[in-house]
């Protein structure tokens, strides 16, 4: 329950919701226990009329208001039915006042957890976005996306429906005990008896209704993964005719839904039926223990007390039996905040540092004896790496796959924070400058290629909010792709992603260097962004980059050789160790890994060609 205290802050944030709803509950339930003793007033003076009848010695302790109108009828001297017809009126303007105040009530109160709901959700997302890559890395998205839908939403339950009924409960049972009570006590204890039965039955059997949902919840998420992968993955199961085994796993999962729901149904089909026993004992005791008391008391207990007693018992079996349903909403509410509060307290590893500086970036970048080793898997990655790129260089980055090359760029794009040794822009470690202009400063091509469901102008534009059109176009342009763009149906105003065109491994990595391209910055870095582009295409490329970037400074990571484009250093990386340096021509002169590398290089290029001509 203690977890349920982060929600405080939001309370205090609407006092005044929460403070007026609970009066509108308040008022609401204060006109519902009136008509009971309208009721039993006209029950009382109708039995006047009958021979026989001895007025009660000690007359029933009603409501003030209650007493108003009463006398005010009496006195006036109506006949019978007039005097009903006018009871009949107050106990209707009474049933329409309690529906005013129920309607504010839920104006307030429901209204108040939908804005809390709204205030939650932002909190988590801003949260999300602070968080670091190692945490993106251990949490699946599955996992995130329920706690801000599922988790928020059970949370709301909380913070809207539950608190209303306990509201309401406290009001309808101290209101209604206290006239009951004045009027007959020991009565109220046989009415009221079986009332803490019914709210403990609620309660567990709602649990196991809670419990059986989950399963349903699950066994059906099992379902749809099942289906959505046999609809995406159709043409390898039809090539590998395996529509009869998707069908079997689908069937099992449907069969594993089926039973779940039935259990649904059958704990549901106990549930209500045995709720309305219970109220049904409650009533029957009412009138069996009420005449029992009037033959033994006729002056204390008469028919208008049995018909009060089961008109309050009526009003106290739906919020009595909310009990059940309201503790459970806070038990999951607790549990569902918990899970909330686990995210909402993990501290981001890389965060901006105090005083940090706004500095612009002019030139150098240096790694000083870095070594990096990934938390949660313990791979070293990073060795002892010390680089210097000055202003202006354009520096290639060579290694087989699993070396350490995107490493680098994730560490000097603060995705991570280095643990031994340092990185120094411009000598200041990069720790201290700000994370938002270090980032701003720096265009990243990423090597898993990212493009959002949205127009290809949009994507291309994304990293500065509004960029023209002409500017998305040189873009395009720089990074090879404005003609596939151009044959698009919309050009660019054209779909990416499910609900639009699917492109291919080379335009999708073209789209995305456009995308840095245009941020026009001091530093950019290519992370094997040319790997799934063809020959003639990559040349296109480096041509326009080698105009692009003379200016700039640009670190290129790529796991195959260049050798159209002039770098002033290529560093080859093994293992997380530089392992050789120098232009192209030193390293291939000095005949080590990077002349190896390039000698299979050719030769699969070459082989390619044969088979080209070959074919
Ligand atoms: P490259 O880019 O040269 O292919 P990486 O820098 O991506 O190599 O990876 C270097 C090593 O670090 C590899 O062994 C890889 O498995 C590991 N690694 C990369 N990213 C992560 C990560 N986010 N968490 C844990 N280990 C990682
Ligand atoms: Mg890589």
């Amino acid at each position: 329950m203690k977890h349920l205290k982060a929600l405080n802050k939001y309370f205090w944030k609407y006092r005044i919701r929460l403070g007026a709803g609970v009066i509108f509950v308040f008022l609401s339930n204060y006109f519902n226990v009136l008509s009971p003793q309208v009721t039993g007033f006209v029950i009382d003076f109708v039995q006047q009329l009958f021979p026989g009848y001895t007025a009660p010695k000690n007359p029933p302790r009603y409501d003030a208001l209650v007493k108003e109108i009463t006398s005010g009828i009496s006195h006036a001297g109506y006949g019978w039915v007039k005097v009903v017809a006018l009871c009949g009126i107050t106990i209707l303007v009474l049933a329409l006042l309690r529906g005013f105040f129920l309607f504010l009530m839920r104006q307030t109160v429901i209204v108040m957890s939908r804005y809390i709901e709204y205030d939650q959700k932002n909190e988590i997302y801003t949260h999300y976005q602070k968080l670091d890559t190692a945490f993106y890395k251990t949490h699946s998205t599955g996992d995130l996306m329920n706690r801000i839908a599922e988790d928020v939403s059970r949370v709301r339950l909380f913070t809207g429906p539950a608190i209303m009924y306990l509201a309401n409960l406290i009001a309808i049972i101290s209101l209604s005990v206290f006239f009951m009570v004045k009027r007959d006590a020991e009565l109220t204890i046989y009415a009221l008896a079986p009332l803490p039965i019914l709210a403990i039955t609620i309660y567990f059997v709602n649990n196991t209704i809670n419990k059986k949902s989950e399963q349903i919840q699950a066994s059906l998420s099992d379902l749809t993964t099942n289906a959505q992968e046999s609809y995406s993955g159709i043409r390898v199961i039809k090539s590998f005719v395996q529509e009869k085994a998707m069908l079997g796993f689908f069937a099992k999962n449907s069969e594993a839904y089926k039973k779940n729901a039935i259990g649904l149904a059958k704990v549901e089909a106990i549930y209500f039926p045995s709720i309305t026993f219970l109220i049904g004992l409650s009533t029957l005791l009412t009138i069996m223990i009420g005449g029992l008391h009037h033959i033994a008391n006729p002056d204390k207990t008469n028919l208008a007390t049995i018909v009060e007693f089961v008109m309050y018992v009526n009003m106290l079996t739906f919020p009595v039996s909310a009990i059940g349903l309201t503790a459970s909403m806070i038990q999951r509410a607790a549990a569902s905040q918990k899970r909330i509060n686990e995210f909402l307290d993990t501290i981001p590893s890389v965060q901006n540092a105090e005083n940090a500086v706004l500095h612009p970036l002019q030139g150098d970048i240096n790694f000083i004896n870095v070594n990096f080793t990934y938390p949660h898997t313990g791979i070293h990655a990073l060795k002892d790496f010390t680089l210097r790129i000055k202003k202006g260089e354009k520096v290639a980055i060579v290694g087989r796959t699993g070396s350490g090359k995107s490493t680098v760029a994730q560490l000097l794009l603060r995705m991570y924070d280095v643990a031994e040794g340092k990185i120094e822009l411009d000598n200041i470690n990069i720790q201290q400058i700000d994370l938002k202009m270090l980032r701003e400063q720096i265009s990243y091509v990423p090597q898993d290629v990212f493009l959002f469901s949205e127009t290809v102008e949009n994507n291309i534009g994304f990293g500065l909010g509004g960029a023209s059109r002409a500017a998305v176009e040189r873009a395009a342009k720089q990074a090879s792709v404005e003609k596939e763009i151009a044959a698009f149906s919309h050009q660019y105003e054209t779909m990416i992603g499910e609900r639009g065109v699917t492109l291919s491994g080379g335009q999708k990595q073209r789209i995305s260097i456009a995308r840095a391209l245009i941020k026009n910055p001091d530093l950019v870095i290519f992370d094997d962004c040319l790997s799934a582009v063809d020959a003639r295409t990559e040349n296109e490329i480096i041509g326009n980059l080698n105009e692009y970037l003379q200016d700039k400074t640009a670190i290129i990571i790529t796991h195959r050789i260049f050798s159209l484009f002039s770098f002033d250093k290529i560093v080859v990386l093994e293992e997380g160790a530089i392992v050789e340096q120098g232009t192209h021509p030193e390293l291939l002169a000095r005949n080590g890994s990077y002349a190896a590398l390039y000698a299979r290089q050719q030769e699969q290029e070459s082989g390619q060609s044969d088979r080209d001509a070959d074919d």
